[in-house]
This record gives C-alpha cells, structure tokens and sequence, in this order.
C-alpha cells in the first residue's frame, strides 16, 4: 500500500510565484534577469460593504498590507534587487521612511547582497526599524528629514559599488506597476476610479504605468481616473511647492519633495484625475474606521486613500455607481505604537479567573 501523501482534495492548483514570474512578459527586465522573490503580489481585492454603502458606489481596497514585509513596498524590491544582483551589485543603499528599507532588507538578504539604510533620525515606526535590522541591514539615522536621506542615497551609488534601490530606479516601477495587472485580471477590467495615497510619488506613477500598459495590449477596455491624497503637512503634490519641513504621524508619506513629482502630475492630468490634502486626523479615523468595520489593519498612512474617499463625499464629489479601487498601501503592525493612541490610555480591563466575573465585565450580564 503507498503511503505517498497526496495533496487534499480542492488544493490550490496554483501557487503565486511572485510578480516577476507571474508577469514577466509585461515587465522590461534584461533578459535572463533570474527572479529573487519571496512571493510578493497576488495580494487580496477586498471588497468593502462598509465603503460602498457610504459612496452608492462598487468599492475594493487592493490590501497591499499582505506582501511579505508588509508593504506594496516588496513589488518594487523584487526587480530591483534581481536586477542589481544580474548586474553584479555586492551592495545596495535606499533612503526610506521605513517600508523601502524593511522591503530592501529582506530582499537583500534573500540575494547575498549587503544592505545599507538611510533614514530620518528618531522618525522610522518601531516596526519597521526592527524588519530592517532583523534583517541585517545597516541603519544609518540621519539628522534630517527623508528628502536629505535620498539625496545622500544617490551620492553614495554614484561614488561606491552599491546598487541605489530607491524608486527613482525605473526598475522598482516595472515592479510595482504589476498591481494595475492584478486589479484588471481579477476585475475583468479597470476601475472607474483608483485612489491611494502619496508621498515620493513612486506608486502611483507605476500604478498608472500599469493601467496604460494593459490598456495598450488590449488587457483593459478603459484607464482609471487617479486620484491621490497627501497629508496637509506634507502635501507638495496638492500645492505645487516643496515642503522644506514636512510633518505628518502618516510617516510614510512624510515627505516634502517627491522624487517622481512630473510622472505623479503627468498621472494625474493624463488620467483626468488629481490630488487633495488631508488633516491628520482624518487619516487617523479613517484607518480606525478602516479596522472595525472592514477588519482590515492598515498603518496610518495606509489610510489616506480611504480618508480622501470620505472626504470626497463630504465635499460634494460623487461617486454614485462607479466602481472604486482604493489601494491601502502597508500593514498595521508596523506601527503599533500611532494606532494605540486612538485610546488614549490603552483599555485594561482585569478580573479573577472566574466566568462570572468575564460575564460581567464583558457586558452580557
Ligand atoms: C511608500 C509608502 C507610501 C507612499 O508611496 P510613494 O510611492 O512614495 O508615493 C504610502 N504608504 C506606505 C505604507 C508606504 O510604504
């Protein structure tokens, strides 16, 4: 009698290979780029009942929290560091406000390659900080903000062997743009309209890059229109000047000069669409409101797209009948410590080892 084990029945005939493979014949990689992956992409469309209800409108969140180090972040990462590791790089640099640095870290480590993190001092969320470190990277702090850390970035890959892995490398967009294929595969097509948020302008940039590209090889009927939301304290993009001292508790998207600022402005007027700013505490509640009513833990940033959608209603823009997609870009437990603070005291709620005293505490009795 064999005793080979055999897979359950109405196992998964098909395991998620990471986007390079997935995608290969969309993405521009030199030939014979072997794929260093840890199976990022093929992240959940969540529909929310909550979102559409509020909008008359058909919404997803495209839970990017789900990739391998908690961040779309790893889309980007995969063909980065492939490509550097095809080109021959020993060593690579990015400047972060945390997610790129955890992403490249892990990456990194995965291809042998030395990983070197610039971040704003005292300014990266505890979780993040840790992935980095974990994962064997040195963590440089700078005194300055993330605009500063890129900057030096750049100077450090053009003096040193060390490959820059930030996403003014087009390489990270081919990556990252794999998104837009994912929305269109699974929606049939693409959305009316796709919101998310923005801080070095990297993403939506490819997200857009990706909606063209299928558009063009007959993958999609249609283009989204794009519309982005930064946070009022950092928001060059809404007001078409730097920010020397941006500030946000979105951290991810503390930035004052994004780096693909004409590409995120050409998204937007291309696709007929544009940025808005919004007050902290608006993406505070909406990634409060995000995590009970959807179930979906997003970090502070994360929320933006969600907050700019309510925000939008409230102003007076409909949404009535179109089908949404609002990307949540990273994952809750990142940063714990800004999420907390919803509470201010954190509830502790402390009783004997007795099912009567749970009862009551509880509230059922
Ligand atoms: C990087 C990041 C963003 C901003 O994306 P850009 O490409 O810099 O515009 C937003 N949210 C999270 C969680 C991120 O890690």
């Amino acid at each position: 009698m064999s005793t080979t084990p055999t897979a359950p029945a109405g196992a998964a005939t098909h395991q998620w290979r990471g986007v390079i493979e997935e995608y290969r014949d969309h993405l521009d990689l030199p030939a014979g780029t072997v794929a260093v992956t840890l199976g990022e992409g093929g992240t959940p469309l969540v529909r929310s009942e909550w979102l559409s209800e509020t909008g008359q409108a058909e919404v997803w969140l495209k839970v990017e929290g789900q990739n391998p180090t908690g961040s779309f972040k790893d889309r980007g990462m995969t063909t980065a560091i492939s490509v550097a590791v095809h080109e021959g790089a020993a060593a690579c640099v990015c400047a972060s406000t945390g997610n790129t640095s955890a992403s490249m870290a892990a990456y990194a480590a995965k291809a042998g390659l030395t990983p070197i993190v610039l971040v704003p001092s005292g300014k990266i969320a505890a979780g993040k900080m840790a992935q980095a470190l974990v994962h064997g990277a040195q963590v440089i702090q700078v005194r300055g903000n993330f605009d500063d850390c890129l900057r030096m970035s750049r100077g450090l890959a053009d003096h040193y062997p060390v490959a820059l892995v930030n996403s003014v490398n087009p390489v990270r967009l081919e990556g990252q743009k794999t998104a837009s294929f994912e929305i269109v595969d699974r929606l049939g097509d693409a959305p009316d309209v796709h919101l998310l948020p923005v801080g070095n302008a990297g993403n939506i940039s490819a997200y857009w890059l990706g909606y063209k590209q299928y558009a063009e090889r007959g993958r999609a009927t249609r283009k989204p229109v794009m519309r982005a939301f930064q946070a009022e304290g950092a928001a060059p993009l809404v007001t078409g000047r730097v920010f020397p001292d941006p500030e946000t508790k979105a951290t991810a998207i503390r930035i004052g000069n994004p780096a693909s600022w004409r590409l995120a402005d050409a998204a937007a007027a291309e696709s007929g669409g544009g940025f808005a700013a919004l007050p902290d505490e608006r993406i505070l509640a909406a990634q409060a409101e995000l995590a009970r009513r959807d179930g979906v833990f997003v970090e502070p940033a994360s929320a933006a797209g969600v907050a700019g959608f309510l925000q939008d209603l409230e102003q007076g823009i409909s949404y009535a009948g179109r089908q949404v997609v609002v990307t949540v870009t990273g994952h809750g437990l990142k940063d714990t410590a800004t999420a907390l603070e919803w509470f201010g005291e954190v509830p502790q709620v402390v009783v004997d080892a007795d099912i009567e005293a749970a009862a009551k505490a509880a509230g059922l009795v």
